[in-house]
């Protein structure tokens, strides 16, 4: 089947990467010449467990995506930064403890180890951590900006027809509208036929689908993340708590976030969110009080209504895989596993059909 896949990032590309490698021929277009949206800001939790409260279809729909994580990790073969050493859950105050132990019972009913460190354990594993104790949860955590290159070097060479720099504008029955996007003569576009199309362009993804009468509601989130320069090993899993996430990433220091806002497409940065993280940062791992910020940035989570993920065909050529949240990297093997199914391919051992409008 010849296939165009819009957005390039890390569920797009790793959507035409799978569809590729069955075979098919697939164009992928991207509006910007470097995806720099959500896939680019994240922090690069794999992380299904410390935010689930329940067995849901979010949280089976993660576990499921990290026990594909090291094969997907091994077939990229590139120097990732993947680690799948766990997170932690720190006891900061009285208040956490009721939260940790609900954790645990709930991963233990579901048959998921978790330890529980005391402070003298906890010194041993993250000697810099500041904390009481800790749960340490199963996990991982890659770097994502690492993570969407090396999947467009891997759709490159498996021939994906990579088209960045080219907004889609239409969805025809059986094809799709382009343009260059830096152009203004060429904006109007060029059409592409194909058998099939996949929408896969994060939080634009609602408004791409209503051009094609098919009605997804949704809204982005932004989220404010930072990054401290400070050397590899100060951090060694990553810390998720309310107060904070922080996530180290190999020769680029902690990665600290983040807030969740809701207004539409505005990127702005907000310099009182950046203070008030920093903040928290340097309160759970004091090593950071003197390291400089190097980086600050925004990102917009893609997210429905529902708060969950809509991996569907919807009509016989357009398939729709996006909304996914606070996921999307986690959900980033199971999502191109999943799509090739729809697209014909191969069961991916998931129950498909509980992710639809
Ligand atoms: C602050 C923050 C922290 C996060 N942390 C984590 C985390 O720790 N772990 C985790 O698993 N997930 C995390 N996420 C979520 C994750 O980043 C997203 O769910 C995921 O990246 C979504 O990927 P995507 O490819 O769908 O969207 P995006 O990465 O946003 O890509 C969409 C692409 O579509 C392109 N596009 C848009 N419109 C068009 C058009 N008309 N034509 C062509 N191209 C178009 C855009 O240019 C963009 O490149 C975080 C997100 C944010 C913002």
């Amino acid at each position: 089947m010849r296939i165009a896949v819009v957005g390039g990032g890390v569920i797009g590309l790793a959507c035409a990467w799978r569809l590729a490698g069955d075979g098919h021929a697939v164009m992928l277009f991207d509006g910007a010449r470097e995806a720099r949206e959500a896939s680019w800001a994240a922090a690069g939790m794999l992380a299904p467990h410390h935010e689930a409260t329940a067995d849901d279809a979010v949280w089976r729909l993660g576990t499921a995506s990290l026990a594909r994580w090291p094969a997907f990790a091994a077939a990229l073969g590139a120097d990732l930064d993947v680690s799948f050493s766990g997170g932690l859950l720190p006891l900061i105050t009285a208040a956490d403890q009721p939260v940790i132990d609900a954790k645990q019972r709930f991963l233990t009913a579901k048959g998921w180890a978790s330890t529980w460190l005391d402070r003298h354990e906890l010194s041993q594993r993250e000697p810099a951590l500041h904390a009481a104790g800790a749960l340490l949860v199963p996990g991982g955590r890659v770097d994502p900006r690492r993570l969407t290159k090396a999947l467009r070097h891997a759709c490159a060479a498996r021939h994906v027809d990579l088209r960045y720099g080219e907004a889609v504008s239409e969805i025809l029955r059986g094809g799709l509208v382009a343009g260059d996007s830096s152009s203004p003569e060429k904006k109007s576009g060029t059409e592409h036929r194909c058998d099939l199309t996949v929408l896969a362009n994060g939080a634009w993804t609602p408004a791409l689908a209503q051009l094609a009468g098919i009605a997804l509601e949704g809204e982005p989130v932004k989220g404010q993340l930072l990054r401290f320069d400070v050397a590899d090993g100060t951090l060694r899993h990553f810390i998720h708590c309310h107060h904070a996430y922080l996530v180290p990433r190999a020769g680029a220091g902690v990665v600290v976030g983040s807030t969740m806002v809701w207004s539409g497409f505005d990127k702005t940065p907000d310099d009182d969110a950046i203070a008030e993280l920093a903040a928290q940062a340097r309160r759970l791992l004091p090593a950071l009080r003197d390291a400089p910020i190097s980086e600050t940035w925004t990102g917009l989570r893609p997210r429905l209504r529902t708060g969950m993920p809509v991996l569907q065909r919807v009509r016989d050529d357009l398939i729709i895989a996006t909304g996914h949240f606070r996921n999307g990297i986690l959900l980033t093997p199971i999502t191109a596993d999943a799509i090739a199914e729809l697209a014909g391919g191969a069961a991916c051992g998931v129950d498909v059909s509980a992710y639809r409008l």
